[in-house]
């Protein structure tokens, strides 16, 4: 008598993400009951053991386990492509827009991006933001999965107008405290929520951005509640310059004398780490994010990921923000991962396709402190899955023997619309490549209007003439 499941896969590509390498298995099935995967195997076994709901015929597709994207500022979405190409990206790019950026143009931005991830197969978003009201639920309603980490810093808006570069940050008490408390009662409403599908990082933003006793504090915080950090390291030359002249040392050897550095810390960037100072915090059990892209076009480097990696420590990957990626799609994050990292080096063997795309998923979970639910296919684990079709020109022919292309095509040809189903925690949220219960022209639509209201705001203010584009802008560039 065949047992009863709600979804079983069969014929698929299969690529577990077990042991060391990819875990490919041919003509694999799953079966899914619930939010869970309860098995894994042979397609003849399975179908003969189970009676599934739903029987999905993968034949012609990779299956995988959801992408993570571990580190997005999801509401700059609504400005995408502002901020490219120019020196001092945050002050003469995204600074002037952000003075403008009302709730619902924010909330627009996180739609955006959150519909732009899930349809290129990322069931997993690490999205960084300011706690507005209503941000959370959009994780929520979407269905899709999310660690949630709100902004916690001692910036006061107003006075941060006037910062010139080179000056000391001017670091407020009230504005710290406040930031504190808001991160806290919002992890102590969000955190295991919708079905555990949403869980929360404290996220001191960087350790420039706050004071020592506030640093102090959300460590003391993240330590007692079991809540990991979640924090910008070494991210620009600007950081390192306000922690020289604020303490008189770098990022890294004051987090290591303050005791951040250790395995509840998820270290985002080093952009500006030397290889000693990236194998201190990779030794410490820190872990770390890598974001290819937008460092690449932002600041014109490849982060020190080999040296981390090399010294043991996991990475997982991140699209960071559309101002400045221009884009959050994993496939994008991969192939631009391996290329820039063999130009780096100047060796072809550097960041092999397997190996980022075991970033992309089961390195990104344990990155997350979520290896045990996610990041492969698994008896047990969350039944996060995606499916890519390999009948797509661009990752046509399939070869298996003697040598199989199915990884490598889909890191360097593959684009994320060759992704045809989704399914997070057991549910279908991507059918034939649409989405089954979002309105995505609503969200189209909404997104284009507030980012129209943000740009009339701005072209009213001043502060736009200070902006690094206009020069391109005037001079027909652009
Ligand atoms: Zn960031």
């Amino acid at each position: 008598m065949a047992e009863s499941v709600d979804t079983l896969f069969v014929h698929a590509h299969l690529f577990t993400m077990e042991g060391r390498g990819v875990g490919y298995q041919a003509d694999g099935a799953v079966a899914v009951r619930g939010n869970r995967i309860v098995d894994i195997g042979s397609t003849a076994a399975l179908e003969k053991r189970y009676a599934p709901a739903e029987r999905i015929d993968a034949a012609a597709h990779a299956l995988l386990p959801g992408l993570i994207d571990a580190h997005m500022h999801t509401p700059w979405a609504v400005v995408r492509g502002v901020a490219q190409d120019v020196a001092h990206w945050m002050q003469k790019g995204l600074a002037p827009f952000s003075r403008h950026l009302h709730r619902e143009a924010a909330l627009a931005g996180t739609w955006l991006a959150l519909l732009e991830a899930l349809k290129s197969g990322t069931t997993t978003l690490g999205d960084y933001a300011t706690p507005i009201e209503g941000w959370a639920d959009i994780f929520a309603a979407a269905g899709v999965r999310a660690v949630l980490t709100p902004t916690i810093n001692a910036l006061p808006p107003g006075e941060m107008a006037g910062w010139r570069m080179g000056d000391l940050y001017p670091l407020n008490d009230d504005v710290g405290e406040r930031s504190i408390r808001d991160a806290v009662a919002f992890a102590s409403e969000w955190h295991g929520a919708a079905n555990g599908r949403i869980t929360v990082m404290y996220g001191p933003q960087g350790a420039d951005m706050l004071t020592l006793e506030q640093l102090r504090h959300v460590k003391r915080l993240a330590a007692s509640e079991g809540i990991l950090l979640h924090m910008h390291v070494a991210q620009g030359d600007r950081e390192i310059d306000q922690m020289l002249k604020r303490y008189g040392k770098r990022t890294p050897a004051f987090l290591d004398q303050i005791g951040y550095l250790d395995e509840q810390l998820l270290a985002v960037h080093l952009t500006e780490a030397t290889a000693d100072e990236t194998a201190m915090i990779a030794y410490s059990g820190a872990h770390m994010v890598l974001c290819s892209g937008s460092i690449g076009i932002i600041d014109g480097i490849v982060p020190p990921t080999v040296e981390f990696r090399t010294a043991g420590g996991p990475v997982a990957l991140g699209s960071d923000q559309a101002a400045g990626n221009n884009c959050h799609n994993l496939f994008n994050e991969m192939k631009l991962t391996a290329l820039f990292n063999k130009i780096k080096f100047r060796d072809p063997t550097i960041m092999p396709a397997w190996e980022v795309l075991r970033m992309a998923t089961i390195e990104g979970a344990q990155a997350l402190g979520l290896e045990q639910e996610i990041g492969s296919i698994e008896i047990g684990k969350k039944a996060d899955l995606i499916l890519v079709d390999l009948s797509a020109l661009n990752l046509m022919p399939t070869l298996v023997e003697p040598i199989r292309n199915i990884v490598p095509n889909l890191v360097y040809a593959a684009t994320g619309r060759e992704v045809t189903l989704v399914m997070v925690d057991g549910q279908i949220l991507l059918r034939n490549g649409r989405l089954v219960a979002i309105d995505e022209a609503a969200v189209i639509a909404e997104v284009q209007q507030r980012a129209e209201e943000v740009a009339a705001e701005l072209q009213r203010d001043p502060v736009h003439l200070e902006m690094a584009l206009l020069q391109p802008m005037r001079a027909g560039c652009l």
